[in-house]
């Protein structure tokens, strides 16, 4: 028998990004779809266009240079939200759109307070439209888990034969189990026989825990494709995450029979990326990407594993992309060394590119014995994020004892122009965050700090994550550096320039 293909829908961009405290900027976005598209995910929702130009602008970046993988923009079942979807993923190599409306009988009545006569017409004339725009649609109804399955059926149909190439059943609201839920997608196969002419995907949330088992469920129903994110981001609780989707059916095989498009081993890479770019960590028991996810710590199971590995274990960390042996760098490396080291890690840098990242590379080298894979990754990502930065911070000295308050001084460079900012305040992370808000001559307000290691060791890198308040609007800003102080005044320097680049105005500013 042939394997059937199960295709994977990501939605960390989009649903992923909608939870509390991320805010990643277009470039951040572009490198993380490409590291989806490099993981072999068969589509990439990459955001809801109409909501802010900001997303406007990551969705059209995406379109414009991630190649070899599907597109997609969400949109409401509203002709403007259609309209812009298509505007801004027009230049992909394969875009989609997808539409959605509601159809339980609950958020007719209280939210968009329509008949279901009106919904059915507004879906059947939405879905025409983005098909009149875009070959590759796919409609969802939302909360269809929680709608009549007569009604969900005839939506479905409708959309079916207005057009629409995937349908979507999702269980907004993370309410299913999984027998129940399989039941009722082969049920909807039953009511509305387009569906067998279609992709059928699902979309589930994770309230009770079961998003995956539920997407797994309707897999053996019969949906073909599974809307996931990278570590399980997402709403509330939280998406199906991808990788334990991707390795229940991988691992699982010989029962299940499905494939998927992933390669395995960009996993644990994917992994990482998100969680230091959102700043939303993995938690060290979690399945597939958790840190000790592959750890043996009784006993008896170490013993076991050390005499033949599956005595204890399922799959191999190897199969993720973890390996025991790390690409080490030193301070003797050189450019090729470091080139070829960014080659295997997936980045492929021109001359500037790898000019600068050397130059980065040498003087953490200088500090720090071993460089490892995971080090020179948030090198570039680093490198990558102070290309997009407007503001530069150039030099800070802060003076601290116990015996005065502490005082700052900051040199921030904006196209070309230097800008002091100087402080006299409590503490002294505190100091230099208040000289840079002198610098550049906005207010914030640090509402998150959090310092963690990417890697081990005394001399191990420092990562600093802040959330900044600037009028009334939260900024994330993540850095890096061997020197806490340092990392922590970079990410506030960065948190301002996204605040910036979201319209703050600012000291130097041209408008
Ligand atoms: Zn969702």
């Amino acid at each position: 028998m042939d394997s059937e293909r199960i295709y994977i829908f990501d939605t960390t961009l989009r649903d992923g990004e909608q939870s509390p405290g991320i805010s990643l900027n277009a470039f951040e976005k572009v490198e993380i779809a490409e590291q989806l598209a490099r993981l072999g995910v068969d589509v990439i929702e990459a955001g809801f266009p109409v909501s802010s130009p900001g997303d406007f602008e990551g969705v059209r970046k995406i379109a414009d240079s991630v190649s070899g993988v599907t597109v997609c923009a969400l949109a409401r079942a509203i002709e403007n939200d259609v309209r812009t979807a298509w505007d801004a993923i027009k230049g992909a190599e394969r875009p989609r759109i997808h539409t959605f409306i509601s159809t339980s009988d609950v958020h007719l009545e209280h939210q968009l307070r329509k008949s279901r006569e009106e919904v059915l017409e507004i879906a059947r004339r939405m879905v025409a439209l983005a098909v009149s725009l875009c070959e590759d649609v796919e409609f969802s109804a939302m909360d269809a888990t929680r709608s009549d399955p007569e009604f969900l059926a005839t939506v479905l149909q409708a959309a079916v034969d207005e057009g629409a190439a995937t349908i979507n059943i999702p269980d907004t609201v993370g309410y299913a189990i999984p027998r129940e839920f399989g039941i009722f997608v082969a049920d909807q196969f039953q009511r509305a026989p387009g569906l067998r002419d279609v992709t059928v995907s699902v979309h589930c949330h994770n309230d009770l825990g079961l998003a995956v088992a539920n997407s797994l469920a309707a897999v053996e129903a019969g949906a073909t494709q599974v809307e996931c994110a990278v570590n399980g981001l997402g709403e509330r609780a939280g998406n199906a995450s991808l990788e334990e989707m991707v390795m229940i059916l991988e691992t699982r095989h010989a029962t299940l029979g499905k494939v998927t498009g992933i390669e395995t081993t960009e996993i644990d890479r994917t992994s990482r990326l998100v969680s230091q770019l959102t700043g939303y960590e993995v938690q060290p028991n979690k399945a597939v990407v958790g840190k000790n996810a592959f750890a043996h710590e009784s006993g008896i199971h170490q013993d076991g594993v050390l005499k033949e590995r599956t005595t204890y274990e399922i799959m191999n960390a190897r199969s993720i992309g973890r390996s025991q042996s790390d690409i080490v760098l030193g301070k003797h490396s050189g450019r090729h060394a470091l080139k070829t080291a960014m080659e295997e890690l997936g980045f492929s840098l021109n001359e500037a590119e790898l000019n600068q990242a050397f130059e980065n590379f040498k003087k953490i080298a200088d500090k720090k014995k071993q460089i490892t894979a995971v080090d020179l990754e948030h090198l570039v990502s680093e490198e990558l994020r102070e290309l997009t930065d407007i503001y530069e911070l150039k030099s800070y000295e802060v003076t601290s004892s116990s015996e005065f308050t502490p005082t700052s001084q900051v040199i921030i460079e904006k196209e070309g122009e230097q800008l002091v900012g100087k402080s006299f305040s409590g503490g002294s992370m505190e100091a230099i965050f208040k000289a840079i808000d002198d610098a550049v001559g906005a207010k914030g307000k640090l509402l998150d700090y959090q310092v963690r290691a990417v890697t081990a060791g005394k001399d191990a890198l420092g990562e600093v994550r802040v959330v900044v308040e600037v009028e009334g609007e939260g900024y994330a800003g993540t850095a890096l550096s061997i020197d806490v102080v340092e990392a922590s005044a970079k990410a506030y320097m960065r948190a301002m320039n996204n605040a910036y680049r979201a319209g703050v105005v600012m000291n130097g500013s041209k408008k």
